[in-house]
């Protein structure tokens, strides 16, 4: 059997070594005689498994004490809607709409607050990261999304966020589900930072959600569904209800990877190499651009077009690469469908030699199609 390089936006490649761990424990974990998918989650085999997640993820993102850690689900999509629900108290929340995903955010958010889009670059179709003055007014929370997937653009530089006028500190709320864990961060600079786990930390099914304590509302708004309350799963840590197992045990075992790489500076480090390799390729080529401004460029997500004018020509050809490039084993790289084009997505997992692979796969393409 040949694995493939997956160049997927999510969910995305694994590393190997969880993939063929887990394929050891599927039948018998640690001597328990039955699958992590079989366990009771409050049996004594289990309990270790979340804890030693949670433990992980705070020791690798060094988190302080006075945040939570939570595993919740609905994807990151849910929290939409329960960062309004919760947060919302003076009922004004400030967004920056960098994109689809904060696009989505917004229009769930105004369902419940007055939304002030404070900055967008929707203007230029999202190609870069609009520079904002400090934040300031009476808002319950300020809103990015950290690292934009289907236009490729990240926060190089958080915003200021400044004071409410009763000189209370606006949290800032960060989106962080496309690059979470893929270089430092400091976490304290943050409200609440959540990540959707199918792109840098598990397979899909689980939401990790890091909230300062202080945002944790006793009573949230009036009718909030007792799933979507922080209160509900910071209480019960994240075991109100049947949490979503083996996509906790597999985080585990994919943060344990990342500590015996470097931790987050290692992943920095990777991530790096293997963006300026493939952005060095994009713009030394007469073949493929970048159409994201350099300073605004993401780490992970890395879209790219042909050189092509002709609007036709240029459809064809990217439906030619991408089948191409399919049966030479680099899949999934046909661009978001609402902006086309192609998109290699490089998460933690993916290794520096699927990038040189790709760009050897590109180059012949380019002389073959020139
Ligand atoms: C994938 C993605 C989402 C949506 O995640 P779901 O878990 O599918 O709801 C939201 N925001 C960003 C930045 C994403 O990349």
């Amino acid at each position: 059997m040949s694995r493939v390089y997956n160049f997927s936006a999510g969910p995305s490649c694994l590393p190997e070594s969880v993939l063929k761990e887990a394929a050891e424990e599927m039948l018998d974990y640690k001597g328990s005689g039955q699958s992590v998918m079989e366990m009771s989650h409050r049996s004594k085999d289990y309990l270790p498994i979340i804890s030693d997640a949670e433990d992980r993820v705070r020791k690798l993102m060094n988190i302080p004490d006075n945040y939570k850690v939570l595993f919740l689900q609905g994807g990151a999509s849910t929290q939409f809607a329960m960062i309004p629900m919760n947060l919302k108290k003076l009922g004004k929340a400030a967004y920056i709409d960098t994109g689809v995903w904060s696009d989505k955010a917004i229009k769930e958010a105004k369902k419940y607050l007055t939304v002030d889009v404070i900055a967008s670059s929707k203007d230029k179709a999202y190609s870069y990261i609009p520079s904002v003055e400090k934040i300031e007014g009476d808002y319950d929370y300020a809103y990015i999304t950290l690292n934009n997937t289907i236009v490729g653009t990240k926060w190089a530089n958080l915003p200021e966020v400044g004071k409410r006028s009763d000189g209370t500190d606006i949290p800032l709320v960060a989106d962080a589900s496309s690059c979470i864990l893929s270089e430092p961060v400091d976490i304290t600079k943050f409200g609440i930072f959540y990540a959707g786990a199918q792109k840098n930390l598990a397979p899909a099914g689980v939401t990790l959600v890091i909230i300062r304590k202080d945002l944790i509302p006793e009573f949230p708004m009036e009718g909030t569904p007792i799933m979507l309350m922080y209160k509900t799963h910071a209480d019960s840590d994240s075991m109100y209800n049947t949490p979503p197992c083996y996509t906790i045990y597999i985080m585990g075992k994919v943060l344990a990877w990342i500590e015996a790489n470097g931790g987050a500076e290692g992943m920095k480090k990777r991530n790096e190499e293997k963006a300026k390799l493939f952005y060095d390729y994009l713009d030394n080529s007469k073949f493929y651009k970048s159409p994201v401004e350099k300073n605004s460029r993401s780490l992970m997500n890395i879209p790219f077009v042909t050189c092509e004018q002709n609007e036709e020509k240029a459809t064809a050809l990217n439906k030619k690469f991408v089948a191409e490039a399919a049966a030479a084993g680099f899949v999934n790289l046909a661009g978001h469908r609402l902006v086309g084009g192609m998109r290699a997505s490089m998460y933690n997992a993916m290794p520096i030699e699927g990038v040189k692979a790709l760009i050897e796969f590109m180059d012949k393409f380019a002389k073959d199609n020139a």
